[in-house]
């Protein structure tokens, strides 16, 4: 049974350093013509709407895409290519948040191609109704981890992988490990991404350690908005490159 929906947290500080990364990596990877791969092994829905009620509830955007969105006259070069895409998306939903699908999509060209995977119900019908006029995209209803599996290695040789999991069962932290040093051993040479939270537990704070020890061609971008406090709460993200 998964409990977690994306629509809550829509948007967040986790959301931004997610995406911000996500696009540069993208951006980069399309200097060379050869198609390139994209696998969300947990897509999320793909589009979100501010004003629903999960996003409202504790506004978690207002502490990360309308913060920076508000200074967007000001921000370095480097973040209008994710400011450009936001405002892309709200030209037509002016309350809304792209998800992770939808500005990959947004980015890769038409020689690209784009594997999802969204395991809840609703997220599921929500994503496949966005991305079913794009032929380059195929969403699948099934686990990620797995799915991403029977992926590797690409046709095309070239391929990045989100892998941004809930993280709501334990297990998740364990998963991520075993599936990066599998497709690390079927497909060295892909570019893999995979997000995590910032909080106070100790599968947490090891996560980043242990995916160390799988590759040292690697980069780990930190986004801290607080300070640890107690033995709850999320006061930052990471995205291992
Ligand atoms: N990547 C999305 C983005 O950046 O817009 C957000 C994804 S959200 C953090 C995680 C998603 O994974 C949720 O929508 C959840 O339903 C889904 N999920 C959980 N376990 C899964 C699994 N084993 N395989 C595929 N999807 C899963």
């Amino acid at each position: 049974m998964l409990s977690y929906r994306h629509a809550f947290h829509a948007g967040n500080h986790a959301d931004v350093l997610k995406h911000c990364v996500l696009m540069f990596v993208i951006d980069y990877l399309k200097q060379k013509e050869k198609p390139l791969w994209y696998v969300d092994t947990h897509a999320g829905a793909g589009a979100y709407d501010l004003n629903s009620i999960e996003a409202k509830k504790n506004a978690e955007f207002s502490g990360g895409i309308e913060l920076l969105f508000a200074q967007r006259a000001i921000l370095p070069p480097a973040l209008q290519l994710y400011i450009d895409a936001i405002e892309n998306f709200r030209a037509r939903a002016p309350h809304g948040y792209p998800g992770s699908p939808w500005l990959a999509a947004h980015l890769l060209r038409a020689q690209d191609r784009l594997r999802l995977f969204e395991m809840h119900p609703q997220d599921f019908d929500i994503l496949q109704e966005i991305m079913v006029h794009d032929r380059r995209v195929a969403v699948a209803a099934s686990d990620g981890f797995a799915g991403l599996k029977a992926l590797l290695p690409p046709p095309s040789r070239r391929a990045l992988v989100l892998i941004d999991p809930p993280y709501e069962l334990k297990e998740d932290y364990a998963r991520v490990v075993a599936v990066l040093s599998d497709a690390l051993r079927r497909f060295a040479t892909g570019t893999y991404m995979v997000w995590y939270p910032l909080l106070p537990r100790v599968e947490s704070a090891r996560l980043p350690e242990r995916l160390a020890t799988l590759n040292h061609n690697a980069l780990r971008i930190e986004l801290r908005i607080d300070e640890p406090r107690g033995d709850f709460g999320m006061y930052g993200s990471g995205m291992y490159v």
